[in-house]
């Protein structure tokens, strides 16, 4: 799986080869990543990459030709263009699952204003939102998608991890987890864990499983009854 971000911010992506789990997978050429520095193709001889929004209004926009170009210098017939939005779908484990299937992955980050709609409307296959809520721009959320689908590639994780022991894998959230000492601080660790009894500690895993989504995230439990 490749990935391609396109960005302002070339230097501030790349931080993603030096930490941890993804770092290690980039060095071991489980995931490729490539970060391409959109003014690279500003024919504006100050590398301006923005200008201001027709018709008026605040702030200045991120006009279409060096995006256009950008897209062109690493697409591919399988690549699929992902711009990072905040009207975009909003990303989840379903989502996340989806887009671990493609190949490559171009990445493009908006700021200021975001990017001329010309772009999205004919080069770009899906907006992805990461939330709600605004930010200044696409580079943490292209590195969410990153580190959010990497999850899913093989070899990414090692043995010990499993992305289907995870929260959201099956539409709920995990069970809580223990580990030494038996007792801190007075506390302990509930006697079921400790009794060696597999078949007693999967049930009770699964019943705390439940009773967690029912406390933190009821809507989740409701999402899954509804499909
Ligand atoms: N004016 C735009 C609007 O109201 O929809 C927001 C622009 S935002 C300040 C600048 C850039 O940050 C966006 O183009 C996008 O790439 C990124 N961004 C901001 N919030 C985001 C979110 N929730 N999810 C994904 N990307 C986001």
């Amino acid at each position: 799986m490749r990935f391609d971000v396109l960005t302002l911010f070339p230097e501030f992506v790349l931080g993603l080869q030096s930490y941890g789990l993804i770092g290690k997978a980039i060095e071991a050429g489980r995931i490729e990543l490539g970060s391409i520095d959109i003014r690279n193709f500003s024919r504006d001889k100050h590398r301006r990459v923005d200008d201001a929004i027709f018709g008026g209004g605040p702030g200045m926009l991120m006009t279409p030709e060096p995006i256009y170009e950008s897209i062109q210098s690493c697409r591919r017939a399988e690549s699929k263009v992902l711009f990072l939005s905040p009207q975009g779908r909003v990303l989840d484990q379903a989502l996340v699952q989806e887009l671990a299937q493609e190949e490559h992955l171009i990445l493009l980050c908006g700021h200021y204003e975001g990017i001329d709609q010309r772009i999205i409307d004919h080069y770009v296959d899906m907006e992805v939102s990461i939330g709600d809520y605004v930010l200044t721009g696409g580079e943490i959320p292209a590195m969410v998608l990153i580190d959010s689908i990497s999850r899913f590639i093989d070899g990414v994780l090692g043995n010990e991890e499993s992305v289907t022991e995870d929260s959201h894998y099956d539409g709920l959230l995990k069970y809580p987890v223990y580990t030494r000492p038996r007792v801190f601080q007075g506390h302990e660790v509930p006697e079921v864990l400790l009794s060696g009894d597999h078949g007693r500690i999967e049930a009770w895993r699964q019943e705390q499983s439940l009773e967690v989504t029912r406390q933190k995230r009821p809507d989740l439990l409701k999402k899954s009854s509804d499909n």
